[in-house]
């Protein structure tokens, strides 16, 4: 299966280093995860390939221009038939059952990351072109690149096969398994650090004592 991501950014560096590495790098070279970055000065009419302007009614900052932007999607829309999310701090909010759930409406057709920067884009291209506003959290950061990495970070999880072992999303925090909590203590190598030993029980090799152990170390 290959799940893709468009990502939509006046910074299109910003994701080199992180999606190069790891699991992610991983998924990619596996033909798992499709991810295309695009830079959205590229489709700037501007002669200088201006893609911000001072907002009308005034007040401080910058305002991303609708053109580019809408001319950025409509080439986009092309290749990828996802929903366009527009991150945005007045989101709807991130969660483990919305990142589940984007990945199941989604594994197919794909999904398309608008991140903004300055104070944001024009109000009528999020309403000509956006299908919905994601937040990572209650805080406002310098621009939507980072909220779009953890969007695709916590979605490219289900895919099959990219995690290693099928079971980790299921046993994870806030999984359904846990009903909510979260996860037990994790220890590996070596046995003593600095005096301190990791739980006996997770070495005795018993199955079912080391489960019942894990279940009753839930936080
Ligand atoms: N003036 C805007 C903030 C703009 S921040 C306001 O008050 O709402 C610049 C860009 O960063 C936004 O366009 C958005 O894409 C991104 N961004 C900032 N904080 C975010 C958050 N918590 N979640 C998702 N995106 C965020």
């Amino acid at each position: 299966m290959n799940m893709r991501f468009d990502l939509l950014t006046i910074f299109p560096e910003i994701f080199s280093s992180y999606l190069k590495e790891s699991i992610i790098k991983r998924a990619v070279e596996d033909g798992k995860l499709k991810i295309v970055v695009h830079d959205i000065r590229k489709f700037s009419k501007d002669r200088h390939h201006k893609v911000d302007a001072p907002p009308y009614g005034g007040g401080p900052g910058m305002v991303m221009t609708p053109q580019p932007v809408y001319d950025c999607i409509k080439h986009v829309k092309k290749y990828n038939k996802g929903p366009v999310i527009y991150l945005s701090p007045g989101g709807t909010m991130l969660t483990r059952v919305k990142a589940e759930k984007l990945f199941k409406d989604c594994r197919k057709k794909g999904l398309v990351l608008l991140c903004g920067r300055y104070e944001g884009i024009d109000r009528r291209v999020i309403d000509m072109m956006v299908d919905e506003e994601i937040s990572i959290g209650k805080y406002v950061l310098t621009g939507g690149e980072l909220p779009a990495m953890v969007v695709l970070d916590a979605v490219c999880r289900y895919i099959p096969g990219v995690l290693g072992h099928e079971s980790s999303t299921e046993e994870e925090s806030f999984s359904r398994a846990l009903k909510g909590k979260k996860e037990y203590p994790h220890y590996t190598r070596p046995e003593v650090f600095k005096g301190e030993k990791v739980p006996e029980v997770l070495l005795s090799g018993h199955h079912a004592n080391i489960k019942k152990w894990r279940e009753q170390h839930l936080e």
